[in-house]
């Protein structure tokens, strides 16, 4: 089946009990049982639900795995993910990981004898020089948010091959639309499905894929045994949001190559970061592991002034000020005094998130009024 047949179809069959077409809603805790143990294949809702079911076998159609697994948020998928990892254990990660990744890695993880190195994955030899006895596992998220690095997955896949190692990626921003990390040699694929796999900035979630039996079965013991799951409803709604997946992903990359060119040729403007311009660093790589450059772009404005850089997005009127990315709206967010805001700024400037630096999730709207939107900021 092709993508477009599978956000649709995969794993997804009409109700048996009354041929409804779409999934029912399960809003119920717990299954009838006609002797103990003797039931459908449920019974209770933490460990299985069947409209959750049915999002897990969509979900790992759409990134080519055996199994798929939801959770009630991205942190608590990498939560699920990051324990089976020991104390003595060490995580060698990207440097320009979300912060939340960032935050349970360094302020969770740590304490309790987890240690991660934080490096600038382009260059894939220094994942080379990081490995030691204790190097349990890769963490990737490519492309990176807000700087648009990427990743390249093929070479990262055959070093955790060689040093047998659990490679894992962030695949939230590219989405199984547009990159399948474990067609490249990745372990497990992760998502914060709040984000484009939901697609309409209404419901938090999280989900994970993985292929291989030892790893699904750890994940499924701490989905269970945690119990950081979503809620039917949730799950309901995520399964309508997918089917339309491979088109909001179309017209967010056309927007996205449509904001970035018209940002490039502005006066205003200093650095456009965006993967789909053949002058980014990594844009062939892009170009090997995805099959479009998404909907995410980041800009600087010369002169890096933040008052100026405040003013130009409270001008904005389609564009909305806020935290996350990936619904049909476009939104615009200042790393500098929203995600970063913690981070020191001489430590921010030498990473590239300047007080200029604007993250634009460019949305579905029609690529002229956001535009247009965006000029009428500029020059007013
Ligand atoms: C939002 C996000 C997360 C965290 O997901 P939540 O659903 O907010 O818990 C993780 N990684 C990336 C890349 C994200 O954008």
């Amino acid at each position: 089946m092709k993508f477009g047949t599978k956000v649709i179809h995969a794993g997804i069959e009409p109700d048996e009990a009354t041929g409804a077409v779409m999934t029912p809603i399960y809003m119920t805790t717990t299954y009838a049982q006609k002797r103990p143990g003797e039931h459908k294949g449920y019974e209770y809702s933490r460990t299985q639900n069947p409209t959750r079911t049915t999002l897990e076998k969509n979900i790992a159609a759409l990134e080519n795995t055996k199994y798929g697994l939801c959770f009630a948020s991205g942190m608590a998928a990498i939560d699920a993910i990051m324990r089976m990892l020991q104390p003595g254990d060490e995580v060698i990660s990207s440097n320009d990981v979300y912060g939340g990744t960032y935050r349970l890695l360094k302020q969770v993880y740590e304490k309790v004898g987890i240690k991660s190195h934080f490096i600038p994955m382009q260059d894939t030899n220094k994942v080379l020089e990081c490995i030691n006895e204790n190097t349990k596992m890769i963490w990737v998220e490519t492309p990176t948010n807000p700087l648009l690095n990427i990743i390249d997955l093929e070479a990262i896949g055959k070093i955790a091959k060689e040093n047998d190692l659990i490679f894992a990626v962030d695949n939230t921003f590219a989405t199984p639309c547009l990159q399948n990390p474990i067609d490249f040699g990745a372990h497990i694929s992760m998502h914060s499905v709040t984000k484009y796999l939901g697609g309409h900035s209404d419901v938090v979630m999280g989900a994970v894929a993985v292929n291989d039996d030892e790893l699904a079965e750890k994940l499924y013991f701490h989905q269970n045994s945690i119990g950081a799951v979503p809620s039917p409803f949730d799950a309901f709604l995520v399964l309508r949001g997918l089917k339309t997946l491979h088109i909001r992903m179309e017209r967010h990359s056309e927007n996205g190559k449509a904001v970035a060119e018209f940002l490039q040729n502005h006066p205003k403007i200093d650095k456009v970061y965006y993967p789909g311009f053949e002058s980014h660093p990594n844009h062939e790589v892009a170009k090997k592991q995805m099959s479009n450059f998404g909907g995410m772009v980041s800009f600087t404005l010369k002169g890096d002034d933040i008052d100026e850089t405040l003013d130009i997005i409270s001008k904005l009127k389609i564009f909305t000020l806020a935290e996350s990315l990936g619904g049909v709206e476009s939104l615009i967010g200042h790393p500098a005094t929203m995600t970063h805001a913690s981070i020191p700024p001489e430590v921010r400037h030498k990473t590239g998130v300047l007080d200029s630096l604007i993250r634009v999730s460019v949305g579905i709207e029609d690529k002229d009024d956001l535009i247009a939107d965006l000029e009428q900021a500029f020059n007013s």
